[in-house]
């Protein structure tokens, strides 16, 4: 259970900028930090003032400008200064039970689905292997990632197709799949229609409908 509550103010944490709690940081430190050198993870933690948040030092989040750190030796010092632990990399040590960590990866699949994304890339960015992401994806959803993505984006092909005027390689290029042949044996493989037939087919419900009641389903 997370007990941390940091104490708001109108919608803005309060954080402390100096204290007896935070250390200077040092130039070492900030190489590790940089670095993401997980050889200094059980030597200090930093806190970061712009975004109220603190990380262990081989976090993979955006390296943050030098003069918003501030060093902590304890992760309890970091919570007492109002800073939240950071959900990537979880400072405090808890893991993320399977299903929270499942939402992450899916809310991530969901937002870069357009950009290239193998399990290699989404493990990088979920912090785990690719191996225990792909088997506790699987576990909870009972699909592999992998496949998640290309239903993702056959899903929006499928809606740009239907509603937008864009050519097919375009709208292969919005859902992330650049090879346009790919794209379309991808698209066949799913409906069993090209994206040419997929656009006609569904252009000619819509008129259909348009014609009986002028509503939409
Ligand atoms: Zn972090």
């Amino acid at each position: 259970m997370d007990q941390v509550h940091p104490k708001r103010q109108n919608g803005t944490v309060e954080i402390k900028t100096t204290g007896p709690d935070s250390e200077q940081l040092t130039e070492e430190q900030w190489q590790a930090i940089i670095n993401n050198d997980s050889d200094y993870n059980n030597q200090f933690f930093y806190a970061v003032k712009s975004t109220g948040i603190f990380c262990k030092p081989s976090c993979k989040s955006r390296v943050p400008r030098k003069e918003n750190v501030l060093i902590f030796f304890t992760a309890q010092h970091a919570i007492s200064a109002h800073f939240r632990p950071c959900k990537r990399c979880r400072p405090t040590g808890q893991r993320l039970p399977d299903q929270e960590w499942v939402s992450a990866i899916t809310e991530y699949i969901d937002k870069h689905y357009d950009k290239k994304l193998t399990l290699s890339i989404l493990a990088e960015a979920c912090h785990g292997s690719p191996y225990h992401l792909h088997r506790t994806f699987k576990k909870i959803t009972g699909i592999t990632p992998v496949a998640y993505i290309q239903q993702t984006r056959m899903d929006r092909a499928r809606l740009y197709l239907a509603n937008a005027r864009d050519p097919v390689t375009d709208i292969a290029l919005f859902v992330g799949i650049p090879n346009i042949s790919y794209f379309i044996t991808l698209f066949k493989k799913e409906t069993g229609l090209t994206p040419t037939e997929y656009r006609q087919l569904e252009r000619s419900k819509t008129t259909r409908r348009c014609l009986f009641d002028g509503s939409r389903e």
